[in-house]
């Protein structure tokens, strides 16, 4: 297994096309960037992302009309022509739908089109981690590469998935590679047993060890320096969570042959004591299959705010491109 270590951040932004607003609605944080026509991001700003269990989609646009009229205040030589919006949960990209999502609360929110009538703009709306995916597909650790698997371990797991260079998403629902079942428990929330993110997120990761202490520890991260310097409890429960990561992306490689695997997210931060491991795991349950390279995300915290970004020009390329007259049926063969 080739296991890639890179350290370098983002390299020249997003290069030259339509300037945009690009925002990203994390369970925690959102946040909102310009980028002007030359591709350089001018500004990320951070907010609480509002809750409002009324109006939960309402009050997410009007934080996303508020922090439009900062940037455009402070970057008024910069004309953003559409917005990228990204949101968690379930997302539909093609109508602009935030279907649900559990943490933030709402259902069927109309974000493309609340979006559209208060700020005037094309709205392109897309699911987070799917649109980092995209981010490291065009812009960071994938880039180059035609089918790839961008994997985030923080509190949950999931893949975003570019097939023939383009993103795969299933209706929104591809790369849920976290509910998917590897060992015989614990119970998940989505109503499942032994869940892929139950034995090796970042948050399992934690809890599992606490609850085989007896005591807790605030995260992943503690468990790994335990397991360094030897607790043999810490140990058994990071080699459970190598394990099991392994054998879920041995399926996911053996089906889809991705050329790499990207690992983003909290978990990815433990570097070469995660990529080391879990490539040896991943070369030992393999045969025939495409190798992939193993590699950590590039881009840090603000792939989805890019990813958002080239969502919003993905779209207003394909609006112009959709403009342009049909090829002359007409003429004559050279
Ligand atoms: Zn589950």
């Amino acid at each position: 297994m080739t296991v890639e270590h890179a350290a370098a951040g983002p390299g020249a932004g997003l290069g030259p096309g339509p300037a945009v607003l690009a925002v990203d609605v994390g369970g925690t944080d959102t946040k909102a960037a310009l980028i002007d026509g030359g591709g350089t991001v001018r500004e990320v700003l951070r907010r609480p992302t509002p809750r409002d269990a009324a109006r939960p989609a309402e009050r997410v646009v009007d934080e996303v009309v508020r922090a439009a009229a900062e940037l455009r205040g402070r970057h008024p030589d910069v004309e953003p022509e559409g917005l990228g919006l990204v949101v968690p949960g379930i997302v539909d990209d093609e109508r602009g739908v935030g279907v649900r999502s559990e943490n933030l609360g709402w259902r069927d929110a109309p974000f493309a089109d609340l979006a559209t009538a208060r700020l005037g703009l094309p709205v392109a709306v897309g699911h987070d981690v799917a649109a980092a995916g995209w981010a490291e597909c065009r812009l960071g650790a994938a880039a180059g590469y035609q089918d790839a698997m961008v994997v985030a371990l923080g509190t949950g797991i999931s893949a975003a998935l570019v097939l023939g260079g383009r993103p795969y998403r299933g209706g929104g629902l591809a790369g849920e590679i976290g509910h998917a079942r590897v060992a015989e428990g614990p119970g998940c929330v989505c109503g499942g047993r032994g869940c892929l993110e139950q034995v090796a997120s970042a948050a399992a990761v934690a809890r599992r060890y606490g609850e085989a202490t007896g005591t807790p520890v605030p995260g992943a991260r503690e468990v790994l320096v335990a397991a360094v310097a030897g607790d043999p409890t810490a140990v058994a429960v990071w080699d459970d969570a190598l394990d099991a990561l392994a054998l879920g992306l041995s399926h996911a490689v053996a089906l889809l042959a991705p050329q790499v695997i990207v690992l983003g997210g909290g978990l990815s931060q433990a570097g070469d004591a995660l990529l080391g491991p879990l490539g040896a795991r991943l070369d030992a349950l393999l045969t025939y299959h495409r190798r992939p390279l193993l590699t950590r995300a590039l881009l840090g915290e603000d792939a989805g705010v890019l990813g958002a970004a080239l969502l919003a020009r993905d779209l207003l390329t394909r609006d112009l491109s959709a403009r342009e007259p049909a090829t002359p049926t007409t003429g004559v063969e050279p």
